[in-house]
């Protein structure tokens, strides 16, 4: 591999990109089609003031991407992160559109970021900023246009200040605008969890194919945020061991096992896991080394390359986390025979209930968190049966084949809705 090459597949856009034109390859999709869906439908980059607590002005910059909406409205995150790039933010919104038409709900693909390290605002800065982002990309939010919800570094209270700015604009209430909001405000039960919960529904329908009895199975998992911290506690429950997890500071290790509600009340108290007693600290590159038989990666993208894909232990990895594969990477780990479930599936716990979400805001209902739970179980259980199924039959890994499956659904509806005018 040239360092031209590998510095290439190392852009998020890039990588997604590659992906698509696997599937587009195998699928024999026709080349206009192909250049319809290789790009994003809009993207909008927005430069917009905030007030500082020490009286300055700062400008800070945001972007949204709608990548498709032949399906539905757009539907993603907003992503809070010092790294953000519009490359990133593209890639995460093509991610979304198959991602969608993997577990089958009625949306396109978009997503959002902005670049600020959240962590060094203030609550009435992030408050400011929220909002003055969100009023800047309204251009082209709506509930049935497109449907923000978190990402890495966003909460349910970011998520009230995007519904409240909206609603105000308007001059009444829209829960439906905007899905990952608490409870009290039309968020729906289980979504907090969903991300994790989905995850572990896809680790759980996995282990028998793996031949991994997840009550003697060890788990590392990278990333400790909302997917990582619950993927960690379900995966204790299902009787799993725990020896590994890691933030953006750093990781931990006990072969021994960590429970993983304590290192979250940990890393609630100190702001990381780093520093847990009892454990040996190692870094986010050697967590993924770690021996362990299921490797369950949730912070960010690239993590797993052609550098370190060959020295990895586990059995199985589930991705938690949007792009954290590289496809020279993928390959590297199908041919040693680790089973991956893509993210495009391990992942889509969370945007399949934002769905249920938007769902009963539109309807003005709301589920129990027993009926959210068994309604995602099922959407997670059929979308990794059909994704096998296209995996054993046209022989190629699990993210070529969800990738079968979502380009196909999506192809197919542009073809039947034509090219306007
Ligand atoms: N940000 C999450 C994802 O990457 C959730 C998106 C949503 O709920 O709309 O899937």
């Amino acid at each position: 591999m040239t360092t031209e090459q590998s510095a290439a597949t190392l852009n998020a856009w890039a990588v997604a990109q590659r992906q698509f034109d696997l599937a587009a390859e195998k699928l024999g999709l026709d080349p206009g089609m192909r250049k319809v869906l290789r790009e994003p439908r809009r993207e909008l980059t927005v430069h917009f003031p905030v007030h500082m607590d020490d009286g300055t002005v700062q400008v800070f910059t945001g972007y949204r991407v709608q990548h498709n909406l032949g399906r539905g409205p757009a539907k993603g995150g907003i992503r809070y992160h010092q790294d953000v790039t519009l490359d990133e933010v593209k890639a995460l919104a093509m991610w979304m559109t198959w991602k969608c038409a993997v577990v089958g709900i009625p949306y396109g693909g978009g997503k959002g970021g902005v670049i600020v390290d959240p962590k060094k605002l203030s609550m009435k800065e992030l408050e400011g900023l929220s909002r003055r982002y969100f009023t800047e990309i309204s251009v082209l939010i709506g509930p049935e246009r497109d449907i923000p919800a978190p990402d890495v570094n966003t909460t349910p209270q970011i998520m009230s200040w995007f519904m409240d700015t909206y609603s105000m604009h308007v001059g009444y209430t829209v829960p439906g605008v905007v899905t990952g909001k608490p409870i009290s405000l039309g968020g729906s039960e289980g979504r907090n969890e969903a991300t994790a919960r989905g995850c572990v529904y896809t680790i759980v329908d996995a282990a028998p194919l793996v031949g991994i009895d997840l009550k003697k199975a060890t788990v590392a998992v990278q990333g400790y945020g909302n997917a990582g911290a619950i993927a960690a506690h379900l995966m204790a429950a299902e009787g799993s061991t725990v020896v590994a997890v890691s933030d953006s500071m750093g990781g931990i290790h006990n072969p021994a096992g960590l429970d993983p509600d304590k290192v979250l009340s940990w890393k609630k108290e100190h702001g990381t896991v780093v520093g847990y007693p009892g454990a040996t600290e190692i870094s986010n590159e050697d967590l993924l080394e770690v021996q362990c038989d299921i490797l369950i990666p949730a912070a960010l993208e690239n993590q797993i390359t052609a550098r370190n894909a060959g020295r990895i232990k586990a059995k199985l990895i589930a991705e938690a986390a949007n792009g954290p594969t590289t496809p020279e990477a993928d390959e590297i780990l199908y041919n040693n025979g680790v089973f991956l479930i893509p993210d495009i599936l391990c992942n889509a716990g969370g945007v399949t209930v934002s769905y249920f979400e938007w769902v009963q805001d539109l309807n003005r209902d709301h589920w129990s968190e027993a009926v959210v739970n068994a309604k995602l179980k099922e959407i997670m259980d059929r979308a990794f049966g059909e994704t096998v199924a296209v995996s054993q039959r046209e022989k190629v890994n699990m993210r070529t084949a969800a990738y079968l499956l979502a380009v196909k659904r999506v192809s197919d509806t542009t073809a039947l809705r034509g090219i306007y005018p």
